[in-house]
C-alpha cells in the first residue's frame, strides 16, 4: 500500500523556517540516493503483496528460493527499482515464463520488462536468488549461530540496513505490501517462527521441513523476520488474541514467567489507542540472541528475561526496573511503527518517538502520573542536542537517538500545551485510528493535531522536530516592582507556547511567545519563581 502523504519532489524540501538554522545534512552520495529515493522506477507501482519461499541451510550459511512480488502499476511503464544486496546471487526473474533483463547497481536490481506494463493492471513476478547473506548492523542483519546447546539459532534483524540484506523486495519504506506469505524450509527438528498467523508445517521428505506463515496486514519490509531454532512453544490467549511464546528450552520457565507482562501490556495499549492492530496474525514473544526488535506480531525478545534494559535502570529513576524494557518498548512498535507508519526513514520519530513515549503511558497505566512524568524526566540526561531530529528525507538517513529521548519528552510537553487530559487521550486514540496501516510523515501528524485542537502547534511541532535546540524561557526580575518579564528565545519564527510559572502548587499559564510580556510575582522572587519543566522539556533562563 502507498502513503498518506507523497514523499515526492514536492515534499523533498523542509519548510522554510528550518533552512536557516538547522545545519547543513551531509551531502547525499549516490549510493544514498539509489537506496533512499522514490524514484520514478519505484513510484510507478503499487506493491500488493509478497510471497517469501525460500530454503535455509544452516550448515552452509547459505539461502535460496524466491519472492512472488505483486504490485499494480499506477503508471504506464517498463522497468521496476527493486533490491537485493550484491553479495546475493540473482538465479531468475520471471513474467510468468518470460525471462526477464535486469541490471545491479550496488545493492539495487532494476528490472526491464520487454513490453510495457499498464496503469491500473496489476502483475507477479518471480524473484530467484541464492548466496550467503553477509552480516552488518548493529544486530547483523541475518546471523548464524549456535545456542548455548549447540543448535543452529538464525536470526534476522535488519531494519537499519534493510530487509534487502537477505531477500529481494522493494526495499524502501514508502510503500508496504497489504499482506504476505512467508515460507521457510529448515532442517526437520528446527522450527522457524516468522510474522503473522501460523499457517501450517510440511516435511518435505528431504531432511527438510518447510513452515507457513500468513502475515494479514500489511508490513514494513524491515519488519519480516526469521527466526530458526530448536525452540519450545507454550500459548496463552487475551480475550480473543492469541498470544504465542517461543524460548529455548532451557529457557522455558524464565520465558514463562517474564513473558506474563505481555498482558498488562498489551492491555494498557489498548485503554489508549485501541484493539491490539493484528487481531489476526497474533502477538508473539520470540527469544533471540541480541536484545530485542518490534518485527510485526512476531516481537523479538534477548532483554536476559529480567526487568529493566539489558538489567540496567534505563531511565536512571528507579521505575525501569519494574518492568522489561524490551517487551514493553519493542511491544509498543505494534501501535506506532507496525501500524502507524513512517513513510521515510527521515521521520523515524513517528516510530522511536511515539513507541518511547507509550513507554511512559504504560508506566501511567500501571504506576500513575507522577511516576510517568519522573520516568519521562529521566530522558533528559540522554538528549544530546546535536542535530534535528527529523533527517534529510529521500537519502535512507538515519536520524540522531534523540528521536526516542526527545521525541518523549516532546509529546509529554505537547499534552501539556493541550492541556485538557480528556482531550489528550482522545487525541492519542483518534489519532492512532486514523493513520492505522499508513504509511505518513510529520506533516500528516501536525495537520490532524492542529485540526483536532483548533490549535497552531506548527511552530511547536517544527522547533522540537526540526531544530537542534529546545525552546529557553528567558525570565527578567525586577524584584522593586515585584514583576517578571519573559518571552521565548527559540529558532522557530513565530515560536509561541503557553507554559505553566509561578507557584508549583498553584502554577498559572501565561501565553508566552518571542516577545516580551510583564506579569506580577505575587511576591515570589528570582529564585522562587517556578517554571514546570517537567512538564515541558524547555530551559530557563533567569536574571
Ligand atoms: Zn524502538
Amino acid at each position: 500500500m502507498v502513503c498518506a502523504f507523497g514523499v515526492g519532489a514536492a515534499a523533498q524540501s523542509s519548510p522554510s523556517s528550518a533552512a536557516t538554522s538547522a545545519p547543513a545534512a551531509p551531502k547525499a552520495t549516490r549510493l544514498d540516493l539509489l537506496r533512499g529515493a522514490y524514484g520514478e522506477d519505484r513510484a510507478n507501482n503499487d506493491l500488493i503483496s509478497y510471497h517469501l519461499d525460500i530454503r535455509v541451510d544452516p550448515e552452509k550459511k547459505y539461502i535460496s528460493g524466491k519472492n512472488t512480488i505483486r504490485f499494480k502499476m499506477l503508471k504506464d511503464g517498463n522497468r521496476l527499482h527493486l533490491d537485493l544486496n550484491e553479495a546475493l546471487k540473482i538465479d531468475r526473474i520471471l513474467l510468468g515464463t518470460t525471462a526477464l533483463k535486469y541490471e545491479r547497481d550496488s545493492g539495487a536490481v532494476f528490472v526491464n520488462f520487454p513490453e510495457t506494463l499498464n496503469a491500473g493492471q496489476t502483475y507477479a513476478i518471480d524473484f530467484y536468488y541464492s548466496g550467503n547473506p553477509v552480516e552488518i548492523g548493529r544486530f547483523g542483519s541475518i546471523t548464524f549461530k549456535r545456542d548455548p546447546a549447540g543448535h543452529p539459532w538464525i536470526n534476522t534483524a535488519c531494519e537499519e540496513t534493510g530487509a534487502s540484506m537477505w531477500w529481494p523486495n522493494k526495499d524502501q519504506w514508502h510503500d508496504e505490501v497489504e499482506n504476505m506469505e512467508i515460507s521457510v524450509a529448515v532442517p526437520s527438528g528446527l522450527m522457524d517462527v516468522s510474522n503473522g498467523k501460523f499457517i501450517g508445517k510440511t516435511d518435505l521428505g528431504d531432511g527438510y521441513t518447510r513452515w507457513d506463515w500468513k502475515v494479514q496486514y500489511p508490513i514494513n519490509n524491515y519488519d519480516v523476520s526469521l527466526n530458526i531454532g530448536n525452540y519450545e512453544h507454550f500459548g496463552d490467549k487475551l480475550g480473543d488474541l492469541p498470544l504465542d511464546f517461543y524460548a529455548l528450552p532451557e529457557d522455558l520457565d524464565k520465558a514463562k514467567r517474564q513473558f506474563a507482562q505481555a498482558k498488562g501490556m498489551i492491555e494498557a495499549y489498548q485503554h489508549y489507542f485501541g484493539e491490539y492492530p493484528f487481531m489476526k496474525d497474533g502477538y508473539k514473544l520470540i527469544e533471540v540472541p541480541y536484545s530485542g526488535m518490534e518485527h510485526q506480531s512476531a516481537v523479538t525478545y534477548g532483554n536476559h528475561f529480567a526487568n529493566g534494559y539489558l538489567e540496567r535502570d534505563w531511565t536512571g529513576v528507579g521505575i525501569s526496573p519494574r518492568f522489561d524494557f524490551i517487551i514493553i518498548h519493542e511491544s509498543g512498535h505494534e501501535w506506532f511503527g507496525n501500524a502507524v507508519s513512517a513513510a521515510d526513514r527521515s521521520d523515524m520519530w513517528i516510530h522511536e518517538g511515539w513507541t518511547t513515549y507509550l513507554e511512559s503511558l504504560y508506566v501511567e497505566y500501571m504506576w500513575g502520573h507522577d511516576d510517568a512524568i519522573k520516568y519521562i524526566s529521566g530522558y533528559k540526561a540522554k538528549v544530546k542536542d546535536e542535530r534535528p531530529i527529523i533527517s534529510a528525507r529521500g537519502v535512507n538517513a538515519t536520524p540522531p537517538q534523540d528521536q526516542y529521548f526527545k521525541g518523549i519528552l516532546f509529546l509529554n510537553t505537547l499534552r501539556s500545551v493541550v492541556n485538557d487530559d480528556a482531550k489528550w487521550w482522545a487525541l492519542l486514540h483518534d489519532f492512532y485510528q486514523h493513520f492505522k496501516y499508513q504509511n505518513i510523515m510529520t506533516e500528516d501528524v501536525v495537520a490532524y493535531f492542529n485540526t483536532y485542537t483548533g490549535m497552531n502547534l506548527t511552530p511547536i511541532f517544527n522547533q522540537y522536530l526540526r531544530h537542534t535546540a529546545i525552546p529557553t524561557l528567558e525570565l527578567k526580575f525586577d524584584e522593586s516592582k515585584g514583576t517578571v518579564a519573559y518571552r521565548w528565545k527559540a529558532d522557530e519564527v513565530g515560536f509561541a507556547m503557553p507554559v505553566r510559572v509561578g507557584a508549583a502548587d498553584k502554577w498559572q499559564i501565561v501565553d508566552a511567545t518571542t516577545k516580551w510580556k510583564t506579569m506580577a510575582t505575587a511576591g515570589l522572587g528570582k529564585k522562587d519563581f517556578g517554571v514546570a519543566t517537567d512538564l515541558y522539556y524547555i530551559d530557563v533562563s533567569r536574571e
